[in-house]
């Protein structure tokens, strides 16, 4: 069974978007060139189009806007996976993907639930092995802050506290 994973960010970002439009559910190539048409995505000076993403708990790849909050996309519900990915334009191939929410924080090793919704979707990774850039997430068990451990550097960054080396959002 893979993981699910559930909001954990602040529940003001929560209550602010809620009832907000969720990501658009890709199905096939075409609904993402769709999608990039009715919401005037343009490619930036890279010729790269960069989207928020969830994989949602069917499994289905869905997308927003970069500068969407993970849990509008998601509608508030569990995921699968979560962060940004990075299309060539317009071959839309895959460029860049990453685990980067700090809504979900999921762990790099939700990978797969990605690679799987991509390849449901017909699209495809440049290099489909794992999240070109992991982000490893963090509780600090002693102020609660949200930590993104850089470094292998497992220390809190408000408060110095040791970070456990397991995934700890339960
Ligand atoms: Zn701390």
């Amino acid at each position: 069974m893979a993981q699910l994973y559930s909001y954990v960010g602040p529940s003001a970002i929560r209550k602010r978007v809620l009832g907000k439009e969720e990501g658009s559910r890709i199905r096939s190539r075409s609904d993402l060139e769709h999608w990039l048409k009715i919401t005037l995505q343009e490619a930036d000076s890279q010729k790269q189009i960069w989207v928020t993403f969830v994989v949602d708990q069917e499994g289905h790849l869905r997308v927003a806007d970069r500068h969407s909050e993970h849990v509008q996309c998601a509608a508030g519900k569990v995921v699968l996976s979560a962060g940004e990915l990075c299309f060539d334009y317009p071959s839309l191939e895959i460029a860049e993907c990453s685990n980067q929410s700090t809504g979900y924080c999921p762990e790099p090793t939700s990978f797969p639930a990605l690679k799987t919704a991509i390849e449901k979707s017909g699209l495809a990774f440049a290099s489909p092995s794992c999240f070109t850039h992991e982000v490893i997430f963090r509780r600090c068990p002693s102020c609660r802050a949200n930590n993104i451990v850089k470094d292998t550097w497992f220390e809190c960054a408000l408060c110095d506290a040791e970070l456990p080396k397991q995934w700890n959002y339960h």
